[in-house]
């Protein structure tokens, strides 16, 4: 993809990613786009202010969330996914991306250093797509390099994109797992506007788990449509053709959501979108869902596609839901925020101690307070 415009700040112009622009203008200033697609197209390279690194900013108390923490240095996405929140996110649209990864890991350092027994599960998809284009790939390898003096922490790339080629060949030491969100065809096509096709998906996860890097798979968000249960089991099928079990560290699942202001956003930016003509109920955090027993149908049939397809010993866990959808999914359930964290990285220091050396101590993970 290219832009309409790349602009570096001056403070910044001699970061290593500039020499992988094709061009760019030099201002302290963003073009401070407003209209969400138009800033999709134009680049700003910006040196670090203030705090990027924290947890996930959709925690909520009232689920049972895994408390991922996030460097949210990139700011916009070049894909356009129709149930995007960013749509009604940002003010200033021009697509971001913080330049100075050395800053960015100093911050990651002394935040991490106060707690040596955790694991840090560090994503950097909080505003964006990860690995979409090529100037934030070049980011995502300086970041993998410095991940691996990281003990306690784990780099989490996540993107709809199939641009690892340059991640392939540099040392990650397991301590980056590279993820993607994965969908049927039929909802790529229509809902994920510019992503990479399940194809083209499913051969850079290949060529990942070649190179010996952990993935991660993100079957969030699952949408309805006719024929979605055949969909979602010949995706699983898909997925564990190119892959294997063993070489997936963790599966999230979760379901369509947004906010009563997101419908009219999407509405109005994407009218072929089919997303908000299924019933769904406004629940008490101000979000639209499918009705539980449907999106709890939706969570048990596609893990009893994972199951069949021998990934049952991948760690899976389900997004934004509450206790009792785990229940009833799972048949059981976390304590707590703090017991998911521990039953997370206990899981990852079995099956891949390279990614998480640390022995996890339960009574630390439980005492964690949010
Ligand atoms: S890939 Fe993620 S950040 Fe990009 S448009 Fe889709 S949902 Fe938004």
């Amino acid at each position: 993809m290219k832009f309409k415009s790349i602009t570096v700040h001056p403070e910044v112009v001699h970061m290593p990613i500039t020499k992988h622009l094709p061009h760019f203008t030099t201002s302290a200033n963003s073009p401070k786009l407003s209209d969400y697609k138009q800033g999709k197209r134009h680049l700003f390279v910006a040196p670090k202010k203030g705090r990027l690194f924290h947890i996930c900013a959709s925690l909520d108390t009232r689920y049972i969330c895994c408390s991922t923490h996030v460097i949210s240095h990139i700011s916009n996405c070049p894909f356009e996914c129709t149930y995007c929140f960013l749509q009604n996110y940002l003010t200033d649209t021009t697509l971001t991306v913080v330049a100075d990864t050395k800053a960015i890991i100093q911050e990651i350092k002394e935040k991490t250093s106060l707690q040596p027994w955790r694991l840090f599960r560090i994503g950097t998809w909080e505003l964006g797509d990860s690995l979409a284009v090529s100037p934030l790939n070049n980011l995502a390898i300086e970041l993998v390099k410095e991940f691996t003096k990281l003990d306690n922490c784990i780099l989490k790339l996540r993107t709809k994109g199939s641009a690892v080629e340059p991640l392939l060949d540099i040392e990650h030491k397991g301590k980056t797992v590279i993820s993607w969100t994965v969908n049927p065809p039929e909802i790529i096509k229509r809902e994920e506007i510019g992503t990479a096709t399940l194809d083209k998906r499913l051969r850079a996860m290949e060529k990942a788990a070649k190179a010996g890097y952990p993935i991660g798979l993100h079957f969030d968000p699952m949408i309805l449509f006719k024929g979605w249960e055949a969909a979602y089991l010949k995706l699983v099928k898909a997925i564990f053709t190119a892959i294997q079990p063993k070489d997936v560290i963790w599966i999230s699942i979760g379901s369509l959501r947004f906010n009563p202001e997101m419908k009219k956003k999407i509405e109005n930016n994407y009218p072929s979108s089919r997303i908000t003509a299924q019933e769904m109920i406004l629940g008490d955090d101000n979000k639209f869902r499918y009705p539980r027993p449907i999106r709890e149908e939706m969570y048990r049939l596609l893990l009893s596609f994972l199951l069949d397809a021998g990934a049952g010993e991948c760690f899976t866990y389900l997004c934004m839901e509450r206790w009792n959808v785990w229940e009833r999914v799972f048949g059981r359930c976390p304590k707590s925020i703090g017991h998911l964290d521990y039953l997370m990285a206990k899981a990852v220091h079995n099956r891949f101690p390279k990614s998480a050396p640390v022995k996890p101590q339960k009574e630390h993970y439980l005492k964690l307070t949010y």
